[in-house]
């Protein structure tokens, strides 16, 4: 499957790749205080990358200090917007200069394939960051309609400390949306990159000083989620905590906050997205494309993936046929490889709890369809899975309400809309959700009653910096994403004058 000549390049450059494997605080990089490492081991071949500095609660306190000192200073808090607007758009040029060893560390460190992450990780990373920049000095404040004898300015300042918390599956578009608009804002941060992926991260922080953003306004602490995640989520000196990850996890930082200061926290915590094909869907063919790749892509491993598949019993046969032959036909292979369209699972725990569900799949009763392990040639380990088809689902089993995080796309028969829309709502999540029909009522009514963040219609996973995106139920709370991603950095003040009488002197 591999193909040796268009893989070579990048093999050849990943042997050169030095990443930079410390923290990032106040300005420098420099190792833990206790000098404690983890591994960061590459899913394509499960081998040893590097050693990665992993901070401990004294690195953590000194991140969020030098965060709170350089907000407290002004120096990017109160900066002309313009000029944080100058550096910012500068981060997204370094971003694109530095496209290659963005994307391979992104490769190297995820699984993802380098196709992806030079078309789309990184180019919207940085797309992200520009959009930010670009939108902070277009942004007015208001004056409230008050009685006549008063004005009441409604302005919006910077929270202070941004604590941003993120997964493995997209580490530098899910970073991008949530530092940009923090920064943008005049907010310090502190960025606690997953683990399985903290090397671009780092590669930004470096990026990130060369274009100008001054010391301690953009920290990375790599390290554990129990220590460096949980001593983020406690720090009293952090005024928010941005997530995204596991609902269990998710809910601890609630716990964080409430036994610390109260402080705010946004949560994106991923789901068991639908995708509803009703009877009357025009084009087959392309319902079918897109229904595989939007749980195909990145292999599954993707928070709004749509991994059920809502079908209308008159459709259904011909429909599966489709995405399965779609599924056959999708390249998967070494990350490294430019052809590859599918690459590995982050992890070789993720690989092993994909797995698990195929087992599950059976147990239940559903039809499998692929399933197992894979080793593309030329690698002897590395994580992967074949896309995957359960067909015959009961939703209210474990395959049709759990989030597996892998390329399996649970399949469920019902009849008519109105049984389809009742059992998409029936899941205790609600990140994303598409409805395919040719009628138009339908598909705005459908579209109404789906209890998810965003609904496609006639399409899956078209998205956009423009517009926002997070969840209803367990899927979370905020969102990222658009100029709303604003009001989640910034607080509302209000700065009542006493206008009086408003008779002017007459002397
Ligand atoms: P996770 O454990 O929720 O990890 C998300 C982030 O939280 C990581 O930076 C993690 O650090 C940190 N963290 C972990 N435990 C923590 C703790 N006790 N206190 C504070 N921070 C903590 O997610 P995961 O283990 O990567 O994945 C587990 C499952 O979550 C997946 O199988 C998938 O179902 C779901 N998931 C959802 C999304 C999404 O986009 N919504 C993304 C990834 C995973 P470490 O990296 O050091 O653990
Ligand atoms: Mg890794």
């Amino acid at each position: 499957m591999t193909d040796p000549t268009t893989g070579r390049r990048w093999i050849d450059a990943a042997a050169e790749l030095t990443p930079e494997t410390r923290l990032f605080i106040d300005g420098d990089f420099q190792p833990a205080r206790d000098g404690a490492t983890f591994d960061s081991l590459s899913p394509r071949d499960g081998r040893l990358l590097c050693r990665v500095s992993s901070a401990g609660v004294a690195d953590v306190d000194d991140a969020v200090r030098a965060a709170s000192r350089a907000f407290d200073s002004g120096v990017w808090s109160r900066a002309d917007r313009r000029e944080r607007a100058r550096v910012l758009t500068r981060l997204s040029d370094l971003m694109l200069e530095n496209l290659d060893e963005l994307a391979l560390l992104e490769s190297l460190d995820s699984g993802h394939p380098i196709g992806d992450a030079r078309r789309v990780d990184v180019p919207q990373a940085a797309r992200t960051m520009r959009w930010y920049a670009e939108a902070i000095d277009k942004i007015y404040d208001e004056v409230a309609p008050t009685a006549h004898s008063a004005l009441a300015l409604i302005t919006r300042e910077p929270l202070g400390v941004v604590g941003a918390v993120v997964p493995w599956n997209y580490p530098l578009i899910i970073t991008a949306w949530k530092i940009a608009p923090s920064l943008a804002a005049g907010n310090s941060v502190v960025l606690k990159p997953a683990e399985l992926t903290s090397l671009s991260a780092l590669k930004l922080a470096q990026l990130a000083a060369e274009a100008g953003i001054p010391a301690g306004v953009f920290n990375v602490v790599p390290g554990l989620g129990p220590v460096a995640g949980q001593s983020l989520g406690r720090h009293p000196l952090v005024d928010k905590i941005t997530f995204t990850g596991s609902p269990a996890v998710g809910r601890g930082f609630l716990t964080y906050s409430g036994e610390s200061n109260g402080k705010q926290v946004a949560l994106e915590l991923g789901g068991k997205s639908a995708q509803v094909v009703l009877a009357d869907t025009g084009d087959l063919a392309a319902c079918a494309e897109a229904v595989a790749w939007g749980i195909f892509y990145n292999a599954g491993q993707t928070c709004h993936g749509g991994s059920r598949l809502i079908v209308d019993e008159r459709v259904h046969d011909e429909l599966v046929e489709r995405v399965l032959g779609v599924g056959r036909s999708l390249i998967l292979g070494d990350p490294l490889d430019e052809a590859t369209q599918i690459g590995a699972i982050a992890s070789e725990r993720q690989l092993e709890r994909v797995l698990g569900y195929t087992d599950i799949a059976r147990t239940e009763g559903a039809v499998v369809h692929g399933g197992g392990r894979v080793r593309p040639d030329g690698l002897s380990d590395g994580y992967y899975v074949e896309p995957t088809v359960f067909d015959g689902v009961d939703n209210t089993s474990r395959i049709g309400q759990e989030e597996i995080f892998g390329p399996a796309l649970a399949v469920t028969t019902v009849r008519g809309a109105a049984e389809a829309v009742r059992v998409a709502n029936e899941s205790p999540y609600g990140l994303a959700a598409s409805v395919w029909t040719s009628d138009l009522t339908t598909a705005h009514t459908a579209a109404r009653e789906l209890r998810a963040g965003t609904v496609w219609v006639n399409t899956f996973d078209a998205s956009d910096i423009v517009t926002p995106f997070g969840g209803f139920k367990d899927s979370g709370s905020g969102r990222d994403r658009s100029l709303h991603a604003f009001d989640a950095y910034t607080a509302l003040k209000t700065t009542w004058i006493n206008l009086g009488s408003s008779a002017l002197p007459t002397d």
